[in-house]
């Protein structure tokens, strides 16, 4: 990794003029706050150029970007964080990179060298340092994203794109537990498709879905499989996970799921412990039926933004079905604990996950 590194050179124009005195680190809105820099890379002759770190700032673009009307368009999300000595620290960003250059492919999108990414990266993170928030819960929030920039209507990839990166404060992401709705109408992603990719569109399909089941008193929907909607897939933009008796279980990676950072990073801290996993189908009937035994302990949904979203009951069918009471759940909470822990360096990190910025 780091043998490149010394040979990419990266422009850097900071501010003149830090924001940070204007941000309330006690009262952060999600995605509100940017910090001073961006990293900004173009690609173009068939290769990556001019990569750059400037002030966080408007672009301009054509109204014919290809991005806008065709969606080759996809981003990642991971976050910074700082350890007991102040030190910037970020959590598995090889694994980001990785996905997106996956993403990149499946979208005929040029990949990004992975040292110049995490090249990027480490610099943006190091000069935009004060603004990683250190109360627990928060982070410094980063989002690299790509996107197509031909001006032209014609449909085939582009020749053109940008790759930035920004980042943004973020306090915790779900405060409370939620109210989830099964989703039987509307699909995500079905097999051949996009399901596992960030792909922008992803998201923008589940827009209508999620502001309807809000508008009937649901916070979240469990997307189920496109086919029969007999398997649940995911919660909104998080993986799932469900502890039934003594066995916690995941949808498997079938192509449908996002191959969440976090989903991974708990199964492999559940094994750690020694707590049993399966990665397989979960049918809904399944987690009825469970929930009708007493076996069902503990659901919830698992992502960067949110770390572990616990579920409080779960609508289907016209039955909301009760989860038992957030203190008394095992696996969130001892996900959620070690893994807050993990990141800040709170407690040692036996898996090598945490990498200095
Ligand atoms: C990003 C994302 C996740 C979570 O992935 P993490 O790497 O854990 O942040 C889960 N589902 C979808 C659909 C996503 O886009």
């Amino acid at each position: 990794m780091t043998q490149n590194s010394m040979a990419i050179s990266i422009k850097i124009n900071k501010t003149k003029q830090s924001r940070i005195h204007l941000c309330d680190f006690n009262n952060i809105q999600f995605g509100t706050i940017f910090s001073d820099h961006m990293f900004r890379v173009d690609f173009e002759n068939g290769t990556w150029q001019n990569p750059q770190i400037l002030p966080y700032g408007d672009i301009s673009i054509a109204p014919s970007l290809s991005a806008l009307h065709y969606g080759q368009s996809i981003f990642e999300g991971m976050k910074a964080f700082k350890n007991q000595k102040g030190e910037a620290q970020l959590f598995r960003p090889i694994d980001n990179i990785k996905r997106m250059n996956r993403s990149a492919v499946r979208m005929a999108m040029p990949t990004m060298p992975e040292e110049l990414f995490m090249e990027g990266l480490k610099q943006l993170v190091q000069i935009d340092k004060d603004w990683i928030p250190t109360k627990e819960g928060s982070a410094l929030y980063i989002r690299p994203f790509m996107f197509a920039t031909d001006d032209f209507v014609g449909v085939r990839p582009s020749k053109n794109f940008s790759f930035i990166i920004f980042c943004c404060p973020v306090n915790s992401y779900y405060p409370k537990p939620i109210n989830v709705l099964v989703e039987q109408k509307y699909v995500r992603a079905f097999e051949g498709g996009v399901g596992a990719t960030k792909v922008s569109g992803n998201y923008g399909l589940s827009m209508l879905p999620t502001q309807e089941a809000q508008q009937k008193g649901f916070d979240q929907i469990i997307w189920t499989d496109g086919k029969e909607h007999n398997y649940v897939e995911e919660s909104g933009t998080t993986n799932l996970f469900f502890a039934i008796g003594d066995t916690v279980i995941t949808p498997a990676l079938d192509g449908t799921i996002l191959e969440g950072v976090t989903r991974d990073s708990c199964i492999q801290l559940l094994k750690h412990k020694g707590v049993k996993v399966e990665e397989r189908k979960i049918w809904i009937a399944e987690i009825i039926d469970a929930h009708a035994k007493g076996l069902l302990k503990d659901a919830f949904g698992t992502g960067t933004a949110a770390l572990i979203a616990k579920i409080a009951s779960i609508h289907f069918s016209g039955t909301t079905y009760e989860l038992p009471p957030v203190e008394e759940r095992f696996v969130s909470n001892m996900l959620y604990n070690e893994l807050e822990a993990i990141r800040t360096s709170q407690t040692e990190d036996p898996f090598g996950w945490v990498v200095k910025a």
